[in-house]
């Protein structure tokens, strides 16, 4: 076993040094061809032309003398229009990284097939070949976690700072600077063409990531949760909707030049569901725009609320979510992370609301401006709202922090702390549901598994030793507290309203 496993590390430690390495080398050469497919507007063309002439058939071979060059140039353009206050003249579009991919010359182009197959299929087959057989080390039934809390991935050590800080590198190139992983990009545009018809862009490439990682991760799971058949459900759940509503429908719907769409991920989640290019964009397609606009607002209004009375709100975010979908196979390492404290569970309370109110204000504004088509309310500016919004929550909150952060602070930093939609699903489950968690206190032995699985730090065992139902908003019904109790002391059920919030009591007591 042993030896499986330390081939299986070498080799993804290998594949994954290919992948990064890839990020260096290359050269750029931006031909006049190049210049007019990618910046197909025709009035951008000819402001731009004179100024970028000096690199036209140049060959660089530093990506980053490319790109100072190319931005030199571009912002040469629009600083003049600023200066002249020719606000109507200035271009918003960022041509960058289509740009830079377009003039990369050599190796990876040459070779993006063999290298999608070294980055991606045989370093997946080392992560499995790795993680596999530490999974079948215990022969006996159960779920075991064991010495979770002495390897330097699991438990804070130098190898989860620098896989956090990996993560949130990547998240950082993603959102601010995609330009510089062109290369990486480029690994995946046949099946970009193959799949939505057109080049792969960076999304392209973090959803295809997304479901990698997911499906390798879930590989694990099916084999650690393998007796139990809640786990197995659920992670085939959460995978089936990444893969097929999150990146195959979306991109499919663009090939066949219809609007693309997530139809599972809704607002205030998807807070970019009422921006004005999202409505029109959706508009101008007529009669099936209408029905997905209708569709997404049907989902927040009527979904949520009806599918949380049945389910609780693990119906979402154990089952569908993408985010709780990374955060239960990619996340499940370190799930043991989570801040227990009462003090965070105070942190938590406020700043979830918050958020949810902020997302609230943000999309009242946003529509304000739509019907109104007065960018002020309230003397502020609407747009420097949704911008802020999409900065600190869709940027640093829900990406950088609350996937980065897996290695340091568990991996439901974002749903515990950060998601609207979770605040919303949450507020439904505490008040108006048939879901609880249930507890046969008389058999707890005060192990605290419970407890220090819960992602969501939840001090389950607490509830467990009095006896009480668990209805807190914030518990995203992921039943690991259950799978993990030596002493099937917890159960995840959907019963009558009526003695809910009632502790559970022995047959002698009642
Ligand atoms: S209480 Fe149990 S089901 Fe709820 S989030 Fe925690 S571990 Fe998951
Ligand atoms: S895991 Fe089970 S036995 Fe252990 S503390 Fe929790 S409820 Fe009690």
């Amino acid at each position: 076993m042993k030896t499986i496993q330390k081939i299986g590390l070498a080799i993804f430690i290998l594949c994954l040094g290919v992948f990064i390495s890839l990020l260096g080398i290359g050269h750029y050469q931006l031909s006049d061809k190049i210049f007019k497919e990618t910046i197909t507007d025709a009035n951008h063309q000819q402001l731009l032309k004179p100024a970028v002439s000096f690199m036209i058939d140049k060959d660089y071979d530093s990506k980053i003398a490319f790109i100072a060059d190319f931005k030199k140039a571009f912002n040469s353009v629009n600083d003049e229009f600023k200066k002249n206050q020719q606000w109507d003249k200035v271009i918003y579009a960022d041509y960058t990284q289509p740009i830079v991919k377009h003039s990369t010359i050599g190796f990876v182009k040459e070779n993006s097939l063999i290298l999608f197959f070294i980055c991606f299929v045989v370093s997946s087959l080392g992560g499995l070949m790795y993680m596999i057989p530490a999974l079948f080390i215990e022969p006996v039934a159960g779920i075991k976690h064991n010495d979770i809390f002495k390897t330097a991935i699991t438990s804070r050590g130098i190898i989860a700072i620098l896989f956090s800080i990996g993560l949130i590198s990547f998240y950082i190139f993603l959102y601010k600077a995609p330009e510089y992983i062109t290369n990486w990009i480029l690994l995946v545009d046949d099946l970009s063409f193959a799949i939505s018809g057109s080049e792969a862009s960076q999304w392209f490439l973090y959803g295809f990531l997304y479901c990698l990682v997911m499906t390798v991760m879930s590989a694990r799971m099916y084999i650690k949760y393998r007796h139990n058949n809640y786990q197995l459900v659920r992670t085939t759940s959460v995978l089936f909707f990444q893969i097929a509503f999150a990146f195959l429908i979306p991109n499919i719907l663009s090939k066949l030049n219809l609007p693309s769409m997530d139809f599972k991920n809704m607002w205030p989640l998807d807070y970019t569901f009422f921006f004005d290019y999202r409505i029109d964009g959706l508009i101008s397609k007529g009669l099936l725009g209408y029905w997905m606009l209708g569709w997404g607002i049907f989902l927040f209004v009527v979904g949520v609320p009806v599918m949380v009375y049945f389910f609780g709100k693990r119906w979402y975010c154990s089952w569908v979510c993408g985010c709780g979908g990374l955060a239960e196979t990619l996340g499940d390492p370190f799930r043991q992370l989570s801040d227990k404290s009462l003090k965070a569970w105070k942190y938590e309370r406020v700043i979830v609301h918050s958020v949810l109110v902020f997302a609230v204000v943000m999309t009242a504004a946003v529509l304000y401006t739509y019907f109104t088509g007065n960018s002020k309310l309230l003397g502020i500016d609407t747009g420097s709202i949704r911008e802020q919004y999409g900065f600190f929550i869709g940027f640093i909150f829900a990406g950088a922090i609350g996937t980065g952060f897996y290695p340091i602070m568990g991996s439901r930093v974002w749903c515990r702390f950060g998601c609207p939609l979770a605040a919303y699903l949450g507020i439904m489950q505490r008040f108006k549901s048939r879901f609880r968690i249930t507890t046969n206190g008389a058999q707890c032995i005060s192990c605290g598994n419970c407890s220090t699985y819960c992602e969501m730090g939840i001090d389950v065992r607490a509830y467990a030793q009095k006896g009480e139902n668990i209805i807190r908003s914030s518990c995203v019904g992921c039943g690991v507290c259950a799978a993990v109790c030596p002493r099937g002391v917890l159960k995840l059920e959907n019963l009558a309203e009526e003695g809910r919030f009632e502790a559970y009591l022995r047959p002698e007591e009642k």
